[in-house]
């Protein structure tokens, strides 16, 4: 193991502005354990990513609630939540008969509808809001600038001194420029957003996609409600294995019945030598095309991505692509677990439906931010949306990657990238260590170490469109 003198490189830093000294000195501060330690969190998180590592958490603990000591969330959650309910049933929208919260309370509609539409919707517009922030200023740069002075004039701008605000744009601004080195479709003459028109478009169809995926949650737990799932009592939290085997199921199934319609609208079967040319009829398959593609070429107007954007798609496609894929799983599980009576230990429980549904709806925007981060590679779904309507080089058109993989149309690059771009993040960690030990400025070059690959050589314009 090589040994580093702390000291070395600051004895003969004056005048030394040799760019391979860092480059010495990052190549040992990289062979120590100390740096591969202090690198574990960062590789953890951009290991698991986000999502995983929420469910990993939630997993423990249910763990911990079960066998070793109850922690009384769960309960606690439900009682507040009917505590909310109750206080809404108080409200002039009862009184006036607006709203009878009373009838959809003896169908169990808060617990099974409202609670979790509410929290798919948060788990969508919280992230997507998140990346827009970013996104605003990407596409009109001049916006800071506007609010800046929007935010000087107002009466508690006014109070506040000015090289205060100044210094916070500043810190956004590096922020944001920071963020900006992680977008995957950088290089593009396009950005995600076109113009004024678009965008408000794109909020329109999102704000109707979420009301529609509100009453897709309302028809699974009506068709649930048909089944002997227990709506009366919920308290108790479902046992430690339940959850993990039931997702491991509802993450195959919605691969399985997204990863098919998709396909299909991509791939030409004219042209192409897919599997589903070659089972289907030929005019079958023809139809299926142009059928799920007309439905399917709104959400790739978008050419670079944006979370905002994920349920950016037709009605149609929003209830045949992304909801009943996610939202059979559970109602399939609490079928077949009555089906072999099973129900108690193995039906669907609220918890793991709340779980579950805001996962999916938080996936879909995290899929779609367009920038790499510690927390989240959209690197999959962003290669999919750069190559959507080229002849032979469409890939990606699954969640999990399964089915891709069974066909043959998975590619490899993303995972090269992710592995490539954590190696640079490492580098450019111990790079910068280099330079604070040394003493000598980095280079720009070995300041932006961190690279986003370029594919503009395969994009392509929908010729259809
Ligand atoms: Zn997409
Ligand atoms: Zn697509």
């Amino acid at each position: 193991m090589p040994s580093i003198d702390k000291e070395a490189g600051r004895d003969d830093k004056a005048g030394n502005t040799d760019p391979s000294t860092n480059e010495k000195l990052a190549d040992e501060i990289q062979q120590t354990v100390k740096f591969k330690i202090r690198r574990l969190p960062s590789k953890f998180l951009a290991h698991f990513e986000i999502v995983k590592i929420v469910l990993l958490f939630l997993q423990s603990i249910l763990i911990i609630s079960n066998h070793v000591r109850y922690l009384g969330l769960w309960q606690s959650f439900t009682e507040a939540s009917s505590g909310y309910r109750d206080a809404f049933n108080d409200t002039v929208y009862h009184k006036t008969g607006f709203l009878d919260f009373t009838k959809i309370h003896s169908l169990h509609l808060w617990r099974g509808w409202v609670i979790p539409s509410l929290l798919a919707s948060s788990a969508y517009v919280v992230p997507a809001l998140l990346c827009l922030r970013h996104e605003l200023y990407h596409w009109k740069p001049d916006l800071l600038q506007h609010y800046l002075e929007k935010i000087e004039q107002t009466r508690i701008g006014k109070r506040v001194p000015e090289s205060w605000l100044h210094t916070i744009f500043k810190l956004y601004e590096s922020k944001h420029n920071q963020y900006m080195e992680n977008k995957i479709q950088a290089d593009r003459q396009h950005t995600a957003l076109q113009d004024s028109q678009q965008f408000l478009k794109i909020v329109r169809v999102v704000a109707l996609n979420i009301v529609i995926a509100s009453f897709c949650v309302l028809a699974l737990w009506l068709s649930l409600l048909q089944t002997k799932i227990d709506t009366r009592n919920n308290a108790p939290l479902p046992r430690s294995f339940v959850p993990g085997v039931q997702f491991v199921i509802w993450y195959t199934i919605n691969d399985l019945f997204y990863f098919y319609p998709h396909w299909i609208s991509h791939t030409t079967p004219t042209i192409s030598h897919s599997l589903y040319n070659r089972v289907l009829p030929g005019k079958l398959a023809t139809y299926l095309h142009k059928l799920f593609k007309s439905s399917h070429r709104l959400h790739h107007r978008t050419k670079a991505n944006i979370g905002l954007a994920a349920w950016y798609c037709s009605p149609a496609e929003q209830i045949v692509f992304n909801l009943f894929p996610a939202l059979l799983g559970p109602l399939a599980t609490q079928v077949l677990a009555d089906s072999l009576g099973l129900s108690h230990t193995w039906g669907t429980h609220l918890v793991t439906l709340y779980v579950w549904l805001s996962a999916a709806a938080a996936s879909s925007v995290l899929a779609h931010s367009g920038y790499r981060s510690t927390w989240n590679d959209p690197g999959k779904h962003d290669l999919h949306h750069e190559r959507a309507f080229h002849p032979t080089a469409a890939v990606n058109f699954g969640t999990l990657g399964l089915f891709d993989w069974l066909h043959g149309t998975k590619s490899s690059l993303p995972a090269e990238e992710t592995k490539a771009w954590r190696a640079q993040r490492d580098r450019q960690a111990a790079l910068w260590e280099a330079s604070r030990r040394s003493g000598v400025p980095l280079t720009k070059e070995q300041r932006s170490t961190v690279q986003q690959p370029d594919h503009s050589l395969v994009w392509e314009e929908d010729k259809d469109s």
